[in-house]
């Protein structure tokens, strides 16, 4: 995709986050690397924390959720292992910033998000910043998206008890799920599932906290 936002004041501060807070932490995926250098972060968050949109921490954005540290955007972005071609699940819409950095690089994202005002402020952000490749379901991502699947990649942006078995079933043989499981207000652990010959292989990534998943 072309950025249209790609020159913009806050270049420099997106040149130092990857730096310093992405790059030093270990993320070596140059087409991760790259849309987190494109997707102007500062239009992702409210108008009055803009100035903070590239510090290394999570914002609020309303409705008690959270836009995710730049790094954890990154790290999950890398996790899937992302490319041209693939077709990517997310639920959690939030903000939108985690589907712009992935519609950077896979050809297209569908996006589910439960609290309905903020769905349709991501869906109008994306048709703002040129994301043809973005669509936004408002609903309950436990369900998925059946009329999109299977996909390649799926990443769940809210913390559950366990996976939903939904998103096991869209899938793709050798699809990969990233999901932080957890009890919500606890530690979480950051889960990585991959679907080989029906079966799945789940690794423990890392320590995490994420808003709950919640329920319709
Ligand atoms: N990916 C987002 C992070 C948002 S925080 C970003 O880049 O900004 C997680 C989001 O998951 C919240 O917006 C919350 O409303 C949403 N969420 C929680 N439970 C959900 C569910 N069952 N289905 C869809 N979205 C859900």
């Amino acid at each position: 995709m072309t950025p249209l936002y790609a020159q913009d004041k806050f270049k420099t501060a997106r040149e130092n986050m990857v730096k310093h807070q992405i790059m030093d932490q270990g993320i070596t995926h140059s087409a991760t690397l790259d849309a987190m250098r494109t997707v102007p972060r500062h239009l992702f968050v409210p108008e009055d924390l803009r100035p903070h949109a590239y510090r290394d921490m999570p914002l609020p954005i309303g409705h008690e959720q959270t836009i995710s540290q730049p790094y954890m955007v990154a790290y999950m972005t890398q996790s899937i292992e992302p490319k041209k071609g693939m077709k990517v699940l997310e639920i959690g819409t939030g903000s939108g910033y985690q589907a712009a950095v992935l519609a950077e690089i896979v050809d297209s994202v569908f996006s589910v998000e439960i609290v309905e005002p903020l769905g349709k402020q991501a869906a109008a952000l994306f048709k703002k910043l040129g994301y043809t490749n973005v669509e936004v379901r408002i609903g309950d991502g436990f369900a998925g998206w059946p009329e999109h699947g299977p996909f390649d990649g799926i990443v769940v942006t809210a913390a559950a008890e366990e996976i939903p078995p939904p998103l096991i079933d869209q899938l793709n043989e050798n699809g990969l799920l990233i999901i932080p499981l957890g009890k919500p207000g606890s530690v979480q652990t950051l889960v990585m599932v991959k679907k080989e010959k029906g079966k799945l292989i789940r690794k423990n990534l890392l320590p995490v906290r994420f808003v709950p998943f919640v329920r319709e």
